[in-house]
């Protein structure tokens, strides 16, 4: 049986970051004046290797993990990703592996990461109108490219691609409907995110968030959407499809609806830290018991089931339902997105 935590929430996916690096400055996530050619990125010797990673998780299988999602900062600018994935895919207990990208590498991985057995992909794109794209990439980088790694990532059989699509007020709440049209009819399934107040670089701001409520109902005004069932408990997405047989979309909405009672996510980062909330200030270090040639592998089963069994994380919902007292406040330094990768 899975390791359970303070509310019986069992360990079950496993967020795998394997760079803080990105190609790409997303003026959320890595805005360039804090992200900028001086940012003290992780040396290589600083990052997991792909063998300790291949340990931890063969580890976080036994405690009952099933699922993977290999994240970044970008995870294809990590050489010989597939090789990972690779290794990761004989680990006995998983099931799943999936993969979220920008898709600017995909073009070129997209079959030899399907050799080594991965699953699924879910590509990041903001907006569909190049100008509105650029400013939030924000190093001039074009749509197009992006549709061309979800079209790669679709002849190689990683069907359906899932999009995701930040909104954030003033950003690009005016792309909703046009990403809405470009992906209705198509075997893909967009997914819009509500802003969240990840990090502490982001400036974020309540007033920024477009709600799923608004998300749903601009698109509800173009094309009648009737919802679906969540395809199994936990699901983030609230999922509906158009009711003109255009497919389905999802709405991920973290700020107004928060989902922690049936969070069963950990969160690996680049060098080792585990985070049992993508709101946690503190990551516990497990390179070091990793690198320490005295620790087996029953010590380090014994050290996760110590710190899942202590989890008591559900920052969204005291956010948002602001119950006191708040064992995360809003204010305290958090880790970053592009530390934890989502
Ligand atoms: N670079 C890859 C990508 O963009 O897909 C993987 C890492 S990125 C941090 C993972 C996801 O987190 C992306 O879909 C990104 O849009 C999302 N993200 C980053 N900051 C966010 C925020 N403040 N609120 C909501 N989603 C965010
Ligand atoms: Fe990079 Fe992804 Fe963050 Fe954009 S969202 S800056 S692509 S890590
Ligand atoms: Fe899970 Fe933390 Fe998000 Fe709640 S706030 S759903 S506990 S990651």
């Amino acid at each position: 049986m899975a390791t359970q935590d303070v509310y019986e929430r069992p360990l079950q996916d496993l967020r795998i970051s394997v760079t803080d690096r990105c190609n790409f400055r997303c003026v959320y996530c890595m805005p360039k004046e804090i992200f900028g050619s001086d940012y003290p990125f992780l040396a290589r010797r600083e990052l997991l290797s792909f063998e300790e990673i291949t340990r931890l998780t063969r580890v976080f299988a036994e405690q009952g993990v099933r699922k993977l999602r290999i994240t970044g900062g970008e995870p294809l600018v990590r050489k010989d990703l597939p090789e990972l994935i690779e290794m990761l895919a004989n680990i006995d207990g998983i099931d799943d592996i999936t993969l979220t990208t920008n898709a600017t590498l995909l073009p070129q991985h997209a079959q030899s990461l399907v050799d080594a057995g991965l699953n699924r992909v879910t590509v990041s794109l903001d907006a569909i109108d190049d100008d509105v794209f650029k400013a939030i990439n924000d190093v001039n980088y074009p749509v197009q490219p992006v549709l061309d790694g979800i079209a790669a990532a679709s002849e190689v059989g990683l069907n359906p691609v899932k999009v995701n699509m930040v909104v954030k007020r003033g950003m690009n709440e005016g792309q909703i409907v046009p990403m809405a049209e470009h992906f209705r009819n198509t075997p893909h399934i967009l997914r819009y995110i509500e802003f969240m107040d990840v990090g502490n670089s982001n400036g974020w701001r309540l007033d920024d968030v477009i709600t799923a409520a608004q998300i749903r109902d601009a698109i509800d005004a173009e094309w009648p959407i009737e919802p679906l069932d969540p395809n199994y408990t936990g699901e983030v997405a609230s999922r509906y499809r158009y009711a003109d047989g255009g497919g389905e979309i999802g709405i991920i909405s973290s700020v107004s609806e928060p989902f922690c009672s049936t969070c069963t996510r950990a969160r690996l980062a680049s060098q080792g830290q585990l985070f049992t909330c993508l709101f946690a200030g503190k990551g516990h270090d497990l390179r070091t018991p990793l690198r320490d040639p005295s620790v087996d592998d029953a010590q380090l089963a014994a050290i996760i089931r110590d710190i899942w069994g202590n989890r008591r994380d559900r920052y969204s919902e005291m956010r948002t339902n602001n119950t006191a007292p708040i064992e995360a406040t809003p204010l305290q330094w958090k880790v970053e997105m592009s530390h934890v990768g989502g």
